[in-house]
């Protein structure tokens, strides 16, 4: 299809191909809008903007749905990339295109951080969009399609993107929604630019095995409508090429060469009644053996996106393998576009059971994702759950339960009930005690084995395939390792609370939750998480039971008060009782003042020590004081390092400071959630020269943010 060729004029004609009532002047109308609204714009490729909406609404028209559909088709990137506002659309098309305009607008607008959460948010958006009107989804579809089509003309990381996405969200939404040539479509363009070399291989040797086998299929398809005519039933035969995505997925999972694929290339049988495609099955079988394994009837047992067919493969003439799919009319059409069909001109009837369960599926999707708040779940739940095949088995009572392939009676039980999921020890297949991580198989009757002490293990989440079953392991996983960090938590403050000679029944009668606020936590049960995870230090939270003690008692409690006078002098009075201070640590070098407390004898303090602010109030009780010269002592100074929080980085800062020769008489180190560390160290240095050295070295080690005293 050549997009250059489409105008409104062969747009139009092929609208009244399928739909001779329909509204023209409503698309013309729309068209000539579009275009004014576009008119200053280019695609990329440099053609007039226009072009793109023109064939979207072709690719619409070739789905032959209605004209509203197609009208907002040609109108749905005039409120996003023009002047034109939704209550222009609304004034001049209605309600109901507006509302598919605007709903489409929504869709694309949304940016976002990272690429998964990008297609997580955009892919809820979609599905909301598309639980009150499907027709937004087809036409996001043919937008896609058509931008895919044109993806040649942008640069190479922005294809490589949009061909990801594609393939992720929009091949198995499609294939979801049952619209089979798009679902086609769309996974052989990505898979062309995604890698471009396997895809040419792919074609050159589709192409050869064609050559090669043409001949073949028609002798195969010759004797079929032979044997069918002679039986008199009505069918068409016609060959099949398996889509190029497809092939390489089946080579990537069977670890096969193209050379193993056999499928490559096949026969589709379609005739008139269900009756006469088991029939026409028989003959086939008659015919030539089948493969046995090979029998699938998916029109007893649709799949989930309601594809019906019969496949079989059979050894054919002269030994090679044929596949054959058998299906009527009806099936066919929903294969090739399931619920696209719904909005297909004047066939809105007998499609109604079919929708409500593309709808009930919908609503399934949106109300899990509710559930997950996790972007990335999200997505795995999207690409892991589209078009399960699956196994039906039953409950002891004979309910029929539906499951993906691969599920296991762990996946029966959630699916039956949580709780039942939750307390399930062991399961009886058909009367038989079989492992947890079984297959289930059709038509396996399923017996669950509870127990009411019992709990869901890790182990599950190896075998598990639903998403259902999980989730739910996962959460109670999530809850109990919560309910177990909460009690290490409450029993590591407890402790700390004995530490400071404080009752533990303390934490009952405070208002926990207002502490938990000021760690920026929802409850103090989340508080108590964090303490018991390590993230949040017990010290930390019992601090704000200590008193804040002013500055004055701070000095009287903590300093220790030394007697001998060496080292200082204070003028004008001698044989004085001193102490330095705790809070600035000062030591020999320092310009240092002394404050005369009450009874205590004089705190010396640096001079430019921030305690002083508040004390200094009454400058009568500070004295002047000096290191005396020739002093052999140590004193104590306090440095703060703020470091990154890598292994070995207290080592190393404790080898530099003894390599100089200084003691550490104490340090002490937290750390915060941040990879920060800090890290306080009271050091016995001779004096300030020796400390400044000191402060140099270590602001230098690797990793060092900050160092101060
Ligand atoms: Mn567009």
């Amino acid at each position: 299809m050549l997009e250059e060729d489409v105008t409104i004029d062969s747009l139009t004609i092929k609208v009244l191909s399928y739909n001779p009532d329909a509204d023209v002047e409503l698309l013309r109308k729309a068209y000539v809008f579009s275009r004014e609204a576009h008119c200053s714009q280019k695609r990329i490729e440099g053609t007039p903007y226009i072009n793109h909406p023109l064939s979207v609404a072709d690719i619409l028209a070739d789905m032959k749905v209605d004209v509203a559909t197609i009208a907002a088709g040609l109108l749905h990137d005039t409120i996003e990339d023009t002047g034109t506002t939704p209550r222009d659309i609304k004034e001049i098309f209605g309600d109901e295109i507006a509302f598919l305009v605007e709903s489409l607008t929504k869709l694309g607008k949304i940016e976002f951080k990272t690429k998964e959460e990008a297609q997580a948010e955009n892919f809820r958006k979609m599905l909301l969009a598309m639980s009150e009107d499907i027709r937004v989804i087809i036409i996001k579809f043919a937008d896609r399609l058509h931008n895919m089509r044109t993806l040649q003309f942008l640069p190479e990381n922005k294809r490589r993107r949009i061909a990801t996405e594609t393939l992720e969200i929009y091949a198995p939404l499609a294939n979801r929604l049952g619209i089979g040539w798009l679902k086609i479509e769309f996974e052989d363009l990505s898979f062309s630019i995604l890698m471009p070399e396997l895809y040419d291989e792919l074609v050159r040797k589709v192409a050869k095995r064609k050559e090669e086998q043409e001949g073949y299929l028609k002798e195969v398809a010759d004797a079929v409508e032979e044997k069918l005519r002679e039986e008199g039933l009505h069918a068409r035969v016609s060959g099949r090429v398996k889509h190029y995505y497809g092939i390489y997925q089946k080579m990537q999972r069977q670890r096969i060469t193209f050379d193993q694929v056999n499928d490559v290339l096949g026969l589709r049988i379609i005739t008139d009644s269900n009756a006469a495609c088991y029939t026409i099955m028989g003959i086939i079988h008659s015919l030539w053996t089948p493969i046995p394994g090979r029998f699938k009837d998916y029109i007893a047992m649709p799949k989930s996106n309601m594809y019906q067919s019969l496949h079989t493969s059979v050894i054919g003439p002269k030994g090679e393998r044929v596949e054959f799919q058998i299906r009527t009319e009806d099936m066919h059409n929903i294969a090739e576009e399931g619920i696209a069909s719904h909005w297909k001109y004047k066939e809105k009837d007998a499609m109604e059971d079919r929708d409500a369960k593309y709808i009930a599926w919908l609503r399934e999707l949106i109300q899990s994702q509710k559930e997950l708040r996790d972007a990335r779940e999200f997505l795995e739940e999207v690409k892991g759950e589209v078009v399960p095949e699956v196994v039906y088995v039953f409950t002891p009572t004979g309910e029929i339960k539906e499951l993906p392939v691969g599920s296991t009676p762990v996946d029966f039980a959630y699916d039956i009930h949580t709780q039942v999921g939750h307390k399930c020890v062991g399961a009886k297949v058909n009367g038989r005690i079989v492992p947890l991580r079984y297959q289930l198989r059709n038509g396996d009757t399923i017996e669950i084995i509870t127990s009411p002490s019992h709990g869901p293990s890790r182990d599950w989440l190896k075998f598990v395939v639903t998403q259902r079953a999980k989730n739910r392991i996962k959460q109670w996983i999530k809850s109990e390792e919560r309910k177990q960090s909460s009690e290490l938590g409450m029993k590591l403050l407890e402790v700390e609370l004995r530490k400071h000679h404080l009752k533990p029944a303390l934490l009952k009668t405070e208002d926990m939750d207002a502490i938990a606020k000021e760690f920026s936590m929802q409850s103090f049960d989340d508080l108590l998480v964090s303490v018991g995870y390590g993230k949040v230090s017990p010290h930390q939270v019992i601090n704000r039971f200590l008193p804040e003690k002013p500055p004055e008692e701070i000095l009287l409690r903590e300093a220790r008060p030394r007697r001998e006078q060496k080292g200082i002098s204070i003028k004008g009075i001698d044989h004085i009782l001193y102490h330095t201070a705790k809070c600035c640590f000062p030591i020999p070098g320092d310009v240092l003042v002394g404050f005369v407390t009450r009874g205590r004898g004089v705190t010396i303090h640096r001079r430019d020590c921030p305690n002083l602010e508040s004390l200094a109030i009454d400058n009568a009780r500070l004295v002047d004081v000096d290191w005396k010269p020739g002093n052999e002592t140590t004193s104590t100074a306090r440095l703060m390092v703020e470091t990154v929080d890598r292994p070995g980085v207290i080592a190393d800062l404790s080898a530099l400071i003894s390599s100089v020769n200084v003691n550490i008489s104490h340090f002490e180190a937290t750390t915060t959630q941040d990879k920060k560390a800090f890290i306080n160290f009271n050091l016995e240095v001779r004096d300030k020269i020796q400390l400044s050295g000191l402060i140099q070295k270590i602001a230098q080690t690797e990793g060092v943010l900050r160092v101060r005293r």
